[in-house]
């Protein structure tokens, strides 16, 4: 119920566009890493130092405009030139609804062709962010498009579809990143039960590992975690096969143990105006993160986005309810 509660209010436009005049509120601020490339770069620097890579995500979804799907299309492409300029330790994340996958498929794959040509120059990796089922076969197909001219590419595979090892196989040498799967998704195509999803995702992690090119494990699940280390070690896969990944601003004693054990470690670091999606998903996997929203509430504005987030959704339901009453 709460996770449908946050899943809703993440997708609502009006919200979101409240959120971003307000800039880093609601706690988002400790799991987004600032609203520009400066901020953003600053982080990084502190994670490097800390032995940590980043992967670099300039917030933003489901655009609809190509005016905007352009603009971030140049933001991340400055965010590149800022990551060769810093000489950090640093590769990009993107969305691909950001860059008008919505709006017209040769569209987007232009900007994306772009964005890795780019990337490319300065050696470094870019990885294709998977959003909800909807977009899941354009996402593998601009993946199929853009890696027969760069192979600095990858993308996500999500361990709630039931069909996940078979688009495992599929891209089998590619550099994937391993998660349990973020959107809400119907029991006809997913797994909706968390021990469920956690074997699928192990059967996929350890599939992946043997027969993979590197796999970006993304998970603050630390049983997961520690499974991984003992299968490591009884399969001798080297260290250099793969990566632990997490979001930045959790879990962050964790982030840095493993660091210091010697695994490759890489946080995950949003930064942008565009925050209230993330984050909305972010208090939808873990309501505990709503202690992040509790130390912020006796703030004025943060009291109103609450309440037109509370109201919003409870109109919504409203609505939805008496619209099938009336059918
Ligand atoms: C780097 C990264 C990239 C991602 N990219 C995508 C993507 O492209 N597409 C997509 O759909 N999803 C993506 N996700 C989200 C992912 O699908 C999950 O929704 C999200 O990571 C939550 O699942 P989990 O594996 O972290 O563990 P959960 O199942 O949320 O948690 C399992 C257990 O771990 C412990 N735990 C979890 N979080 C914490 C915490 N903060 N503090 C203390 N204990 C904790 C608790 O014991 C909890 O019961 C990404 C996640 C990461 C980390």
């Amino acid at each position: 119920m709460l996770r449908d509660f946050f899943i809703g209010l993440s997708q609502n436009q009006l919200l979101n566009n409240a959120a971003k005049k307000y800039g880093l509120k609601l706690g988002a601020q400790s799991v987004v890493a600032g609203t520009n490339i400066e901020e953003a770069i600053q982080s990084i620097k502190e994670l490097n130092a800390h032995g940590i890579s980043c992967t670099v995500d300039n917030l933003g979804e489901f655009v609809l405009k190509k005016e905007e799907a352009t603009a971030a299309k140049k933001q991340i492409l400055q965010v590149i030139e800022a990551i060769h300029d810093n000489q950090v330790d640093a590769h990009i994340s993107l969305k691909p609804t950001q860059l008008g996958l919505d709006i017209d498929y040769d569209f987007c794959l232009d900007n994306l062709r772009e964005i890795v040509g780019k990337a490319s120059q300065y050696n470094l990796f870019v990885n294709i962010d998977m959003e909800d089922f909807r977009h899941l076969p354009p996402t593998f197909k601009l993946l199929d498009d853009v890696s027969m001219e760069y192979d600095n590419v990858g993308t996500v595979i999500q361990a709630y579809f039931h069909n996940a090892l078979e688009y495992l196989e599929k891209y089998q040498n590619f550099r994937i990143r391993l998660v349990k799967g973020a959107y809400k998704e119907s029991e006809e195509i997913a797994y909706q039960e968390k021990a469920d999803i956690d074997a699928n995702y192990i059967k996929l992690i350890e599939w992946h590992l043997l027969n993979g090119k590197f796999t970006s494990i993304a998970t603050h699940d630390h049983r997961i975690i520690n499974h991984v280390k003992k299968f490591v070690q009884k399969h001798n896969i080297p260290n250099d096969k793969f990566e632990f990944q997490m979001l930045y601003g959790f879990r962050k004693d964790l982030q840095l143990k493993l660091a210091s054990e010697g695994f490759l470690f890489c946080t995950y670091v949003p930064f942008g105006q565009d925050w209230y999606g993330y984050f909305m998903r972010r208090l939808a996997e873990r309501p505990q993160n709503l202690n992040l929203v509790a130390k912020q509430v006796f703030n004025k504005k943060t009291n109103t986005i609450i309440g037109v987030a509370a109201g919003a959704f409870i109109l919504g339901r409203l609505t939805k309810s008496q619209k099938k009453k009336r059918k």
